[in-house]
């Protein structure tokens, strides 16, 4: 326990260094992603695609990993975060892209959040920024590079070509994008064995050129297989880091902002408890807003949008619970503290 946290709490501060040497880097990151996921994708279709056994099972399926991989990739580019001056956002428009949500039920309120009786919704607290001056609830963060406060802001994200704000209304589709990726790499890495083997020359003793009847070269493939090995252990860390943390109730801010309050509570003999988490099977359920209440299970697998199951400005908290325990009023951590600790990057 104590070894995991320590494990994700150095990848963390890895991660924020990346973010730092990277700011400006952006759209670069965004254009060499879209190239790499380009290349890994015909790689697949072009050379191992048409070896593979059940083609009439196992080439739908390929094709839906795609899909997911692209779709996902889109949406977490494309749609904003949601920014605290932003006006709420309305009903999602009835086109394709967009999933079917279930029926209401009878007296059940649908619009904006979605309060049911099995859950504990609270308006959130609300405090104003001290940067851009709005009004900001709970969970809400003023990124220093967006310079705009983020509902349910969990980071900036340059690096694996996001280029803008992981929150509220994209979280899920960065996380979706994250689990497709490694299941695409995955995916190539064991398929793709054989074919690479076999361009390494290891497969036969005399290998020729005109042996390779595809249309993507060999060295093309061979790095490119190299490189999914490589992202199927490096994203499957990051997907596996972020689980950890929609599995708690936790962002990334928060899971490090927990684990002071945490410290906090214990100097006191306190436990810190953590408001939002409803335990991990329904902390996953809200987040990926599907099950009883949500959307229909199969928006998992087919890349659709979907709304998250509140605005921004209530959440879901455990019965009985107004706020975290073991954390007392004015010790809370602002995005002011986070300021004073690690100086804003040059
Ligand atoms: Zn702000
Ligand atoms: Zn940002």
């Amino acid at each position: 326990m104590m070894c995991s946290r320590f494990v994700f709490r150095c990848f963390k501060a890895l991660e924020r260094f990346g973010d730092r040497i990277t700011g400006a880097a952006g759209p670069f990151f965004v254009a060499f992603a879209i190239i790499l996921i380009g290349l890994g994708t015909v790689c697949f279709f072009d050379v191992i695609m048409p070896s593979l056994m059940w083609p009439l099972i196992s080439g739908p399926i390929c094709v839906l990993i795609a899909s997911n991989l692209w779709m996902h990739y889109y949406y977490v580019v494309t749609v904003p975060p949601g920014f605290v001056d932003e006006p709420p956002r309305e009903a999602p428009p009835k086109t394709i892209l967009w999933a079917e949500k279930r029926a209401p039920r009878r007296g059940e309120i649908t619009a904006g959040v979605r309060w049911t009786e099995e859950l504990v919704i609270t308006r959130a607290a609300v405090t104003k920024c001290r940067k851009c001056g709005q009004q900001k609830p709970e969970r809400t963060h003023h990124c220093r590079i967006c310079k705009r406060c983020v509902l349910k802001y969990d980071h900036h994200c340059p690096v694996s070509g996001v280029n803008q704000c992981v929150g509220l209304h994209n979280e899920r589709h960065f996380v979706m994008f994250m689990a497709y990726l490694v299941i695409a790499c995955a995916s190539l890495t064991v398929t793709g064995l054989p074919h690479v083997l076999y361009a390494l020359g290891a497969a036969g003793a005399a290998f020729d050129v005109h042996d390779w009847p595809h249309h993507v070269p060999q060295i093309a493939f061979i790095m490119i297989y190299i490189l999914s090995v490589v992202m199927a252990l490096a994203v499957g860390v990051m997907c596996m880091y972020h689980l950890w943390g929609v599995m708690h109730g936790e962002t990334t801010v928060e899971a490090q902002d927990h684990d002071v309050y945490r410290r906090m509570a214990k100097s006191r003999n306190e436990t810190f408890v953590n408001s939002y988490d409803l335990g991990k099977r329904r902390n996953l359920a809200l987040f990926f807003n599907v099950g009883e209440n949500g959307y229909p299970l199969y928006t998992l697998f087919i890349p659709f949008r979907i709304n998250p199951y509140t605005d921004g400005r209530s959440w879901a908290r455990r019965e009985g619970y107004v706020a975290h325990r073991g954390v007392r009023q004015g010790e809370e951590l602002t995005d002011d503290d986070d300021d004073g600790a690690e100086p804003e990057a040059a």
